[in-house]
């Protein structure tokens, strides 16, 4: 199983740093998750094409986790030479989203078809709503549902995708809970988006300090982490934007917490489980 960090900015726009967005690949399973600004020139540059997707999930509903969904959808369905549809996974609320993007195309989908004799219907998305809880199947994966807290935006979710013995958490924004801690038991892998709130905290502006009680910070993430057994920690979704050489300033927050691999980098970093 190989996870690549597709985009690793927040919604503060970041010229090196792509939208939230990670990619899941292993033995019949491409799977993204999430789909920030600019994901699909990541996912190229990943050697993935849009018709290649098994699934999309979303763990919650907030603008920069879903800024490019109707990029993925419009691209997935010009570049398919044979109708692929697409399932797109996420909390209640995504069946409205998927419609209303799927609305916003129409003229798009329009002047397509009229131009190309062999586009004759419109892209095909099935938008599927699931809670905690929940387990299905996408790929070769079995995916679990648990819930997080990123309260008050409600309702979240984190995603545990297994592909034989392998096994990742995509625990999406929010602060430690229960929810997250029972998805992530033993997990070889838990992807977590992640704030500094010493830098957050120094920045006057209260729309700012407004996030700071509803995403893990550093050491949250690697707690969680370690207090569920977890084997690599994977930080993403920097805010504010790592800026190049400070890994090791963000790794030594979690260090003290953490005795496993810790995963930092910029878009398109990835690792081999
Ligand atoms: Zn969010
Ligand atoms: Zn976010």
């Amino acid at each position: 199983m190989r996870i690549t960090l597709l985009g690793t900015g927040s919604p503060i726009p970041d010229a090196r740093r792509a939208g939230p967005s990670t990619l899941v690949t292993a033995d019949g399973l491409t799977l993204l998750i999430d789909c920030g600004r600019g994901v699909l020139m990541r996912l190229v540059a990943a050697g993935v094409l849009p018709p290649m997707l098994d699934g999309l999930l979303i763990t919650h509903l907030h603008s920069d986790h879903i800024t490019d969904l109707g990029d993925v959808i419009t691209t997935r369905w010009v570049m398919s030479p044979v109708a692929r549809p697409l399932t797109v996974v996420g909390p209640s609320g995504i069946r409205d989203v998927v419609d209303h993007t799927l609305a916003s195309l129409a003229p798009d989908v329009r002047y397509r078809i009229d131009h190309h004799d062999d586009l004759t219907e419109g892209p095909s998305v099935t938008a599927v709503e699931v809670e905690p809880g929940d387990t299905f199947e996408m790929g070769s994966a079995t995916i679990r549902v648990g819930a997080t807290d990123h309260r008050p935006v409600e309702p979240t979710v984190a995603f545990r995708v297994e592909v034989g013995d392998r096994s990742v958490v995509m625990g999406g924004d929010g602060v430690p809970c229960a929810g997250l801690d029972e998805l992530c038991r033993d997990a070889d892998a838990y992807v977590q988006t992640v704030i500094r709130d010493d830098l957050v905290k120094l920045v006057p502006v209260q729309r700012l300090q407004d996030i700071l009680d509803y995403h893990s910070t550093v050491a949250q993430a690697a707690q969680t982490a370690a207090r569920n057994g977890v084997g690599t920690l994977l930080l993403t979704h920097y805010v504010p934007g790592m800026q190049p050489g400070q890994e090791d300033e963000w790794r030594a927050f979690a260090t003290p917490h953490f005795s496993g691999p810790i995963v930092l980098g910029d878009d398109l970093t990835a690792v081999d489980l």
